[in-house]
């Protein structure tokens, strides 16, 4: 039975070994076999360009090492014979088609529609559903923007890791002063994208809150499911098993 996964908001980082030793574990024990995998955005906590691959070895930050030591396991798993997608998500928005190609993976543009468990399913990374949150959109439609993202990878690698480490400074103390509901998906902006869409399933993450919420769209029962970042411990995943119902589910990453 073919068997799909999708994952979101790991934040890979050389700060918390734990999380890419366990993902690394997890993609042997769980990811191996499967017919396809979705990663669906903050894959890495932090990426300035395709060419940290070209400093492993060379980078005291320990990004460098640590992206070349997943793009190799990733590479391994696509080889294998498992698709692989990967999405964007507000850390990791300057993934490249380099990464992609060195890893055997698709870049998937947000949202996409796909055929899985027997239905159309929207995936996104979920980021563009906070629209209550204005400053953070406003952010991102300068960042999605080819100009300035050539403008930030025509800059030296150590200006590009300065500026990483500056962002997500500004982005911690930003967040640490707004409202629960201005950092969660506006529920009215969720119902319009389905149905603009023709979906009655979502799944996206971002937001951190695990979950799979119950709606209507167009007087559809419809749902939407949540994946949970990880850290140090624990994981969260999807799961969809031939034609079955999506399951969202926790699991310890200490073995
Ligand atoms: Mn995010």
């Amino acid at each position: 039975m073919a068997t799909t996964l999708l994952i979101s908001d790991l934040h890979l980082h050389p700060g918390t070994p734990e999380v890419t030793d366990g993902f690394l574990r997890w993609l042997e024990e769980r990811a191996c076999g499967c017919e396809a995998l979705y990663i669906l955005g903050d894959f890495f906590e932090a990426w300035i360009g395709d060419d940290l691959l070209d400093l492993a070895g060379a980078d005291p930050s320990g990004q460098a090492d640590l992206a070349a030591r997943v793009a190799v396991a990733l590479k391994r798993l696509a080889e294998d014979g498992t698709a692989l997608y990967l999405m964007h998500g507000n850390r990791d928005f300057l993934l490249g088609e380099r990464f992609a190609e060195e890893t055997g993976a698709t870049l998937l543009a947000d949202p996409s529609v796909v055929e899985l468990g027997g239905e159309r399913v929207l995936l996104m990374h979920g980021d563009s559903l906070c629209t209550r949150d204005t400053a953070y959109q406003a952010f991102r439609a300068q960042a999605r923007h080819p100009q300035w993202q050539a403008q930030i990878l025509a800059m030296p690698v150590a200006e590009r890791i300065a500026l990483a480490a500056q962002l997500r400074e500004q982005s911690g103390e930003a967040n640490s002063g707004k409202a629960e509901e201005i950092m969660d998906v506006t529920p009215e902006e969720v119902v319009k994208v389905m149905a603009d869409q023709g979906v009655t399933t979502l799944i996206h993450g971002h937001t951190h809150r695990p979950a799979v919420h119950r709606l209507e769209v167009n007087g559809r029962p419809a749902r939407r499911l949540v994946l949970g970042d990880w850290q140090p411990g624990k994981g969260w995943e999807i799961r969809i098993d031939g034609d079955g119902e999506p399951q969202l589910r926790e699991f310890a990453l200490d073995e």
